[in-house]
């Protein structure tokens, strides 16, 4: 499973414009440009549910893997 390869939904913090991103740019940090407006929107700081949503799956896979280890 690819988890870094899904796609998200990046709102422009100046338009408001929706896109999407894909969660392996939030977590390099990448900086996006907006269709709309043109403005450069850092993935870093609008995305901060992003790292958190990551880890949340990192830790919901190895809770998993410990469970198949105790079978
Ligand atoms: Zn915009």
């Amino acid at each position: 499973m690819e988890i870094s390869k899904s796609w998200i939904t990046i709102t422009c913090p100046k338009c408001s414009y929706s896109m999407d991103a894909q969660l392996i740019q939030a977590k390099l940090e990448e900086t996006i440009i907006c269709h709309n407006c043109k403005v450069n929107i850092e993935l870093k700081d609008s995305t901060a549910s992003v790292h958190n949503s990551l880890r949340d799956i990192d830790n919901a896979l190895n809770d998993l893997n410990k469970l198949f280890k105790n079978l």
